[in-house]
């Protein structure tokens, strides 16, 4: 009786164990027309210095995704934030730096992975000739200045600030665009991009928000931001914001919350400049992006 007794609970053990492992395989073995999301990835032929937006339509509600789905390209991750019901986005910021040609996107999201191939398309950019003086050369940024910017460029904020295609953040004529490469004084600076574009407005004509966000930098030039002048850095949130260089005032506070078009601060020539101008800077995860597509189309 007693031996009946163990095997009865021995079997029964047994047969929830193997039920158990065959519910943990086939959690791990999905049906091959299951996938867990769908991925868009735009613009469908970028070029260098584009935004790559991958937009993920999942299988789940949001809610229901214990962890966000990442993005990763040539071994960088890219966060991914909500922007519907079921949908995620990650950008991927290319720069004239990069290597054109071919490259692999991964997705992994819902414990599973995908991948995507797509050709980053090359561009020329122009070049141009900078012959330096000793004066100019000997400007030299200050520790205060490029801490403060460089941890603005990495903010990477949840909430998403933006809407609608970008503004032209000053009136004045564009003097050079983004990713002018340079010779200084007839040598390639092969790291050297333009990142960002200059406007050529008079002293003191309006810098306007080219979208809402949130004053995360405010530097003068008296604070010592010798390089870039009095500053003022816009997060737009999810990694993407504007910093406005060479400013002759500001009008806004840190933390201060500004809609697209309102005023920021004035065109100048503080810090480092042959001549007044605004340098707008535009960043996406820490690096210089092409604002262009942005003015022209609205990116989610
Ligand atoms: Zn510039």
């Amino acid at each position: 009786m007693k031996l009946r007794r163990f095997r009865y609970l021995f079997l029964m053990f047994f047969g929830v164990a193997i039920a158990a492992v065959i519910g943990a395989i086939a959690m791990f073995i999905s049906p091959p027309n299951a996938e867990a999301f769908q991925a868009a990835i735009a613009p469908s032929n970028p070029q260098l210095g584009d935004t790559i937006s991958v937009t993920l339509q999942m299988e789940q509600p949001a809610d229901a995704v214990s962890n966000a789905p990442v993005v990763v390209m040539n071994r960088q991750q890219y966060p991914a934030f909500r922007i519907g019901q079921n949908r995620w986005r990650a950008f991927i910021p290319t720069t004239p730096l990069d290597r054109p040609g071919k490259q692999r996107i991964e997705v992994v999201g819902e414990g599973r992975s995908q991948k995507f191939d797509l050709k980053l398309r090359d561009r020329r950019f122009p070049i141009q000739d900078i012959w330096m003086d000793d004066n100019t050369a000997s400007i030299e940024g200050t520790d205060r200045e490029f801490d403060r910017v460089d941890a603005f460029k990495r903010l990477v904020t949840p909430q998403k600030f933006w809407q609608g295609a970008l503004l032209r953040p000053n009136e004045g004529p564009v003097t050079s665009g983004f990713g002018v490469r340079r010779n200084y004084n007839g040598v390639f600076a092969k790291d050297y991009y333009h990142r960002g574009v200059d406007y050529a407005g008079e002293v003191g004509s309006a810098v306007v928000a080219p979208a809402a966000g949130q004053v995360r930098l405010v530097g003068r030039e008296r604070d010592g931001f010798r390089i870039h002048g009095n500053v003022v850095g816009l997060d737009h949130g999810q990694g993407v914001e504007s910093i406005f260089l060479h400013l002759s005032r500001i009008d806004v506070r840190e933390g201060d919350f500004v809609q697209a078009g309102q005023t920021v601060g004035g065109v100048g020539s503080t810090g480092a400049t042959t001549g007044p101008h605004l340098h707008w800077g535009f960043y996406v995860n820490g690096l210089a992006v092409n604002p262009v597509p942005w003015r022209s189309q609205s990116i989610e």
